[in-house]
């Protein structure tokens, strides 16, 4: 693909300081938290800890803003003209967006320039054409008199995100909670603050009123449950961890009984039947399910699940692709291959796997990390044989490139193995045979099963969410933005005018 030039040396991106509240960045809070650069481990920058004064100030602007600068009360088209503006405005500033994505996150930057850019920017374009399509509903009533159903905005919504894809997941939070006529204070993951940040900048040169779309920077358990906590957050929609969410949804329950939208860690089969049309393309899936990102995607498809007649050849056609797999600087447009975030996420792989050969699993191809990248930590894509459900690789998410492998001999099999007992995010499923391809469908529980492909596609309208553990509630589709929004019962008596 031709593309402007991309490389980019880290040391001259200029990063935006403080936090972002009320249209300006605003400086308080004395303690800082460092931030590196994941390729090779080096300090960016640092990021300011907001405290509880600091969370309150944000959602003080935040409520005086949606009450007085008519973000709310305006048409929603004139909202959506807003938000589309804001998205041809991100879709200007694509290749320094991308390169302060690839500096300070796991993200190459020519996949940022060419993924995560567009798609934040589509995602926002999405919300904005959907703003006044959606909203509420006639009720069938007598006929003397009229019953409707209407929608409001909740008020100011928090939003909280991870740091594994910081620019896209910013725009599922903030995309439907503004289209909807919401103002938002949102924290990114403190250890991916930047770019975040400068998409908060382009929303104001876009002419969102100053206050509506704020950030502000900090830890999780300070920051992020002040967020939750604060009166006047009137909802709160979250992308992260399990564990997290869990802790927010009991934080949400004990301040104010907030609804809250969760969307949360996965650990999600790749289940290939005996009949598949392409086996090289159905190793393409399995090799992009478990290794993009470093496989650090929620939606990673870190279980293979395969048919025994077609183990054999299947695996190696993987291996085949993984061969030429390397490391490399994030800033070069070059690398394709993205690093762990960081040492602690690192050696909890290595720990992971480690247990799990305690417990029997054999390492098949891969395994510890690349060399010779400095302080980065590029773990090879590896796959682990000889595992069961009980093993750990398989049980608990990894958020690392790693696959383990089980076989079965019937369909009925097949798809106990691919249901999971704590997650339910999403599934592949690869067969020619549409039949069994439906029965499986129908019978995993998870939020999203690809069929013969395996990852999203830029079709917005198509929401996202996990069963069980892995959430509650969709990003994307109109189910976001009806989430985003509350509902108000009328019921009018024409007689007693
Ligand atoms: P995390 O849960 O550690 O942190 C996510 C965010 O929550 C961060 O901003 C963090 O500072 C904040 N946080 C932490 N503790 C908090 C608390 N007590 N109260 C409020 N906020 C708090 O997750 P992570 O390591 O940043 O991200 C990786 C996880 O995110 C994985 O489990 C992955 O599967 C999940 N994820 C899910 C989706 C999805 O759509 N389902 C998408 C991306 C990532």
């Amino acid at each position: 693909m031709s593309h402007p030039p991309l490389d980019f040396d880290p040391s001259a991106i200029s990063l935006p300081q403080g936090h972002f509240i009320g249209g300006k960045y605003y400086f308080a809070d004395e303690a800082q938290i460092p931030v590196y650069r994941p390729s090779d481990g080096r300090l960016l920058g640092h990021i300011p800890d907001a405290c509880a004064e600091t969370i309150d100030y944000a959602v003080s602007n935040a409520l005086q803003a949606w009450k007085t600068s008519g973000w709310a009360t305006r048409p929603p088209r004139e909202r959506a003209k807003v938000l589309t503006r804001w998205a041809e405005l991100i879709d200007r500033d694509a290749v320094s967006l991308a390169q302060l994505e690839a500096v300070g996150s796991t993200r190459p930057v020519a996949e940022a320039y060419a993924s995560d850019v567009p798609f934040t920017a589509e995602a926002i374009r999405f919300f904005a054409e959907l703003a006044d399509k959606l909203g509420g509903d006639v009720a069938a009533t007598r006929r003397d008199s009229l019953g409707f159903v209407a929608s409001e905005p909740y008020g100011v919504i928090g939003a909280i995100t991870p740091w594994n894809f910081p620019l896209s997941m910013c725009s599922w939070k903030c995309g439907p909670a503004l289209a909807a006529g919401n103002a938002v204070v949102l924290k990114p993951s403190e250890m991916t603050p930047f770019s975040t940040m400068r998409i908060a900048e382009l929303a104001i040169e876009a002419g969102m009123p100053p206050g509506i779309f704020n950030i502000v920077n900090g830890r999780g358990a300070t920051t992020g449950a002040a967020i939750t906590r604060h009166p006047d957050i009137s909802k709160v929609s979250f992308t992260g961890s399990t564990r997290t969410g869990a802790a927010i949804m009991s934080d949400a329950a004990m301040h104010g009984t907030k609804p809250v939208t969760l969307e949360l860690g996965g650990k999600s089969p790749q289940l290939v039947f005996e009949e598949v049309s392409d086996l090289a393309h159905t190793a393409r899936c399995i090799v992009r399910g478990f290794t993009s990102n470093g496989g650090q995607a929620c939606v990673a498809g870190t279980r293979l699940i395969v048919h025994r007649r077609i183990a054999e050849p299947l695996i190696e056609a993987v291996q085949a692709q993984l061969v030429d797999i390397a490391p490399g600087p994030l800033w070069h447009s070059a690398t394709r291959y993205s690093p762990i975030i960081n040492r602690t996420q690192a050696e909890r792989i290595d720990s992971l796997i480690d247990e799990s050969r305690a417990s029997g699993a054999e390492v098949i191809f891969g395994g510890g990390f690349f060399e010779n990248t400095d302080d980065g930590y590029f773990h090879r894509p590896t796959l682990l044989a000889n595992v069961t459900e009980s093993t750990p690789a398989v049980r608990q998410e990894l958020f690392g490139p790693v696959l383990t492998v089980q076989t079965f001999e019937d369909e009925d099999e097949g798809i106990a193995l691919a249901g999971h007992p704590i997650y339910g995010l999403c599934a592949g499923v690869h067969t020619r045979d549409i039949g069994q391809a439906m029965r499986a469908m129908r019978r995993i529980a998870a939020g999203t099963v690809w069929i013969n492909r395996y990852g999203r596609s830029g079709d917005m309208i198509i929401p996202t969410g996990g069963f069980k553990q892995s959430g509650i509630g969709k990003d994307l589709g109109r189910q976001a933005l009806e989430a985003s929004m509350r509902y108000k019962s009328v019921l009018i008596d024409f007689d007693a005018m």
